[in-house]
């Protein structure tokens, strides 16, 4: 940090900071998954609240403006089917009847279907479908903090907001805020790459001819291979996937890559390389725009109709919970006795300058099942942690961390909460068959025959 310092802290007397909500259930972060941890906790009779530190639900699928669903699908034996269902096929047909959902596509080169989707229709499917069981929400207040009322139990989250300093009791808690920043707080163990998956910044193409574009997403990773052979010009990250959205007018496009000076990536966790991977990723968009306006055909007078609100975060924190989904679990596929879902993603590593692809054998069943103990942390009874920052390792990470993985975590999250507090117990000691057989007859796919 550079400007005047003259001493490293300040002094803030104590104060009291007043409850403003009790809740059973109190979910933080309204990504995938705490979106669906809410809506499941809700829907078992839990009075619930989440919060969420913008004003709109979706997470990294809205604030970082992704538009692709990854992970819903899997290649199961050679052919693609959906494999992640339950609370996710109604959002899904809220967005449809929003006409903000498209079929599916192939995506990476053709080995995996992907489902895009327009942003404000997930903002308000998920809106929708949150508060359809009753769950409240609260918008633009961040989680700060944590109260405990033993060393192993969570009392109350601090929150800030324009409303100032306040505590949510609950008598349980979701840590859906993709980073553990409540696990973490917490005192529940967790670990951190040394060098994490780097962040991309995300933006979005209208005024394309969509007739003279045609196939182009074929063409500019090529176009863009061919101009820095030239010399002509670099770019930050190889394989770049610039779409057409339903509207063919609109394409997305994911193509930065955000790095610290040295080269390292920009931590999610840093606001100082949160501020700089900002405008560093603004000048990236601009440039990638520029070239792909002038050299793909169709975009001559298009322009960049959106930059996402906010940075894309694809790693920092992971809690160390009772088991670590690994590389190795997706790319075999493993079963596991405690299975609330399934992920058939491949691993998706984004290296330096580059996105590596690893996928299980072409043969195979092309889905690993997810095991309840990702999501248990250890030392915190009434904790349980959903999304990208559950129990996995990097390499698992980088395959379980996308949507369809995450949305099935945050149902099953939301499910054992209420069956904890239904029975007294912690999130580790609950029944897992009874939680499995919620699960499946709330519609959720646990992997445990082939999906049709
Ligand atoms: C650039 C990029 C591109 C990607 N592309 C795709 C893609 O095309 N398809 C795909 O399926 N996946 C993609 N992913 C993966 C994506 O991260 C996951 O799909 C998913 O969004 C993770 O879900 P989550 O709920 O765990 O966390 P997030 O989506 O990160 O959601 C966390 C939520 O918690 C909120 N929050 C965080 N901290 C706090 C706090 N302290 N207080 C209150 N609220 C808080 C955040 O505002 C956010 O809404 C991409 C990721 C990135 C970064």
């Amino acid at each position: 940090m550079t400007g005047i310092m003259s001493t490293p802290t300040v002094h803030e007397p104590a104060r009291s900071t007043p409850v403003i909500g009790e809740y059973d259930v109190v979910v933080i972060g309204g990504g995938p998954a705490g979106l669906m941890a809410a809506t499941a906790a809700s829907r078992h009779g839990m009075s619930t609240l989440l919060v969420e530190m913008y004003g709109f639900l979706g997470g990294a699928g809205t604030m970082g403006g992704l538009a692709t669903f990854c992970g819903m699908h899997a290649r199961v034996f050679g052919t693609d089917v959906q494999s992640i269902h339950g609370y996710a096929d109604e959002l899904l047909d809220r967005m449809r009847a929003l006409d903000g959902l498209n079929e599916p596509h192939l995506s990476v080169a053709d080995r995996i279907q992907a489902l895009s989707y327009d942003i404000s229709a997930l903002k308000l499917a998920a809106d929708e479908l949150v508060t359809s069981g009753g769950a409240e929400i609260l918008f633009h207040t961040r989680a700060v903090g944590v109260a405990r009322s033993a060393d192993d139990r969570i009392d109350a989250v601090i929150v800030e907001s324009k409303s100032g300093r306040a505590a949510v009791r609950g008598r349980f808690f979701i840590d859906g805020s993709g980073d553990a920043d409540i696990a973490a707080w917490a005192g529940a163990p967790f670990e951190r790459s040394e060098k994490l998956m780097y962040p991309s910044l995300m933006f979005r193409i209208n005024g394309v001819d969509s007739d003279e574009a045609g196939e182009a997403w074929r063409v500019v990773r090529e176009q863009m291979e061919q101009a820095e052979a030239a010399g002509t010009h670099t770019f930050p990250r190889k394989k770049p996937i610039v779409r057409p959205q339903r509207n063919p007018l609109e394409w997305r496009s994911n193509l930065t890559q955000l790095s610290n000076a040295d080269g390292s990536p920009v931590d999610g966790t840093d606001v100082h390389q949160l501020t700089r991977g900002e405008l560093q990723g603004r000048r990236q968009v601009w440039d990638a725009f520029e070239f792909i306006r002038d050299h793909t055909p169709g975009f001559r007078d298009s322009y960049i109709v959106d930059i996402a609100p906010s940075v894309g975060i694809r790693e920092t924190r992971r809690i160390l919970g009772g088991l670590q989904l690994t590389e190795e679990d997706v790319l075999g596929c493993a079963d596991f006795d405690d299975t609330i879902g399934v992920n058939g993603w491949p691993v998706e590593a984004h290296v330096t300058g580059d996105v590596a692809f690893r996928f299980a054998p072409v043969d195979s069943r092309g889905y690993n099942q997810l095991p309840y103990r990702m999501l248990v942390p250890q030392r915190v009874e009434n904790l349980l942690v959903a999304g990208r920052c559950a129990s996995m390792t990097q390499g698992g990470q980088s395959s379980g961390r996308v949507t369809g993985p995450c949305f099935a975590m945050g149902q099953a999250a939301g499910t054992a909460a209420a069956m904890a507090l239904g029975a007294g117990l912690g999130g580790a000691d609950i029944d897992v068959s009874e939680l499995q057989r919620r699960l499946e007859s709330d519609g959720a796919f646990l992997g445990l025959e082939l999906p049709v």
